[in-house]
């Protein structure tokens, strides 16, 4: 155990620095037990010694892809399955509880949230069913409660029939954590760092000091354009540039591909964040119309990215919205 904390002092001193997270329905017909039988390509890719990985598609949830568009991840201890999100159905969680039980017989005991966006906790039910503890930032309870988590809800019951439906519903964490924390199962630690708010209110990443691998959740995006929404795009680029200081041989992204290549690879979701600051900051402050900044950006970088085209103008919209609340 010694050991493991000693390599764990970087990310304990960066995290020592580290300012306080802050507290932020309906369909008919098509039979589900058909649509059900019906699953999409997902298998379990290792990561390092213990952790594992499935990728979500690049793409927009859909009926098609049952709402895979993100990431999960999960690491067999002696005595449990630790799994990183619930992915974005029941059904995908299903399939990822089969990829696990093709490794390890061994049930899985916890679920890490890293924040509450619905292609990352519609799948929750399934793994609390199975028995398994919840653990998630409490910052997410301000976000059950909404209007928000239930019209969203109501929307993806539509959109994603029959995959999400009347018996998808939201799931609470068991344990609510609010500062750094550690897990231990079966003699592996995991280090809970909060980082929100930036993507989300509740951001949590995961830090496995016994392989150095980083379950960054969204705070990373890989090939392709990050989903910005609602985030708060400033506290966004500086947790990226803690977490630049960790310790990291691999990180698993909220979407994307594993990344060797940590730098790289974090510095392109910074870069993009502080692009569109910039270029929509003047423009806010100036009180230019944001179609004119929009045209006026330069997005020769970032437009070959996938996504581009679904996601960048929104982006570009909320930034410019929070550019303007920031200069008053
Ligand atoms: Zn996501």
């Amino acid at each position: 155990m010694q050991f493991f904390t000693h390599r764990a002092l970087p990310l304990m001193l960066a995290l020592a620095l580290w300012p306080a997270a802050h507290v932020q329905a309906q369909s008919v017909s098509a039979p589900q037990a058909d649509a059900a039988s019906t699953h999409v390509n997902m298998s379990a890719q290792r990561v390092s010694k213990l952790a594992w990985y499935v990728e979500g598609l690049s793409a927009m949830g859909s009926s098609a892809n049952q709402n895979f568009i993100s990431n999960a991840g999960f690491v067999i201890t002696p005595a449990g399955v630790v799994v990183m999100d619930a992915l974005g159905s029941p059904a995908l969680a299903e399939q990822l509880l089969a990829e696990i039980r093709k490794l390890t017989p061994l049930p899985v005991t916890h679920v890490i949230v890293t924040h509450y966006h619905a292609d990352h906790i519609y799948g929750l039910q399934t793994f609390k069913a199975q028995g398994a503890r919840i653990v998630a930032h409490g910052a997410a309870r301000e976000y059950l409660q909404s209007d928000t988590a239930r019209l969203r809800m109501e929307s993806s019951r539509q959109e994603l029939f029959p995959w999400i439906d009347e018996n998808t519903r939201l799931v609470p964490a068991d344990q609510w954590i609010n500062g750094p924390t550690e897990l231990t199962v079966g003699c592996v630690r995991f280090m809970l760092q909060p980082v929100g708010p930036s993507h989300t209110p509740e951001d949590l990443v995961i830090y496995l000091p016994q392989d150095k691998v980083l379950f960054a959740g969204d705070l990373v995006f890989r090939n392709r354009i990050p989903y910005v929404g609602q985030a708060d795009s400033d506290h966004w680029i500086q947790a990226l540039e803690r977490l630049l200081t960790f310790d990291t041989a691999v990180v698993v992204p909220g979407h994307g591909p594993l990344s060797n290549e940590a730098t790289n690879d974090m510095a392109l979701t910074r870069d993009y964040l502080v692009y569109l600051r910039r270029s929509m900051a003047e423009a806010a402050k100036n009180m230019e119309p944001f179609d004119a900044a929009y045209d006026a950006a330069d997005w020769s970088r970032f437009e070959r990215l996938p996504l581009f085209r679904a996601v960048n103008r929104m982006n570009a919209y909320n930034t410019y919205l929070l550019m303007e609340r920031e200069v008053k």
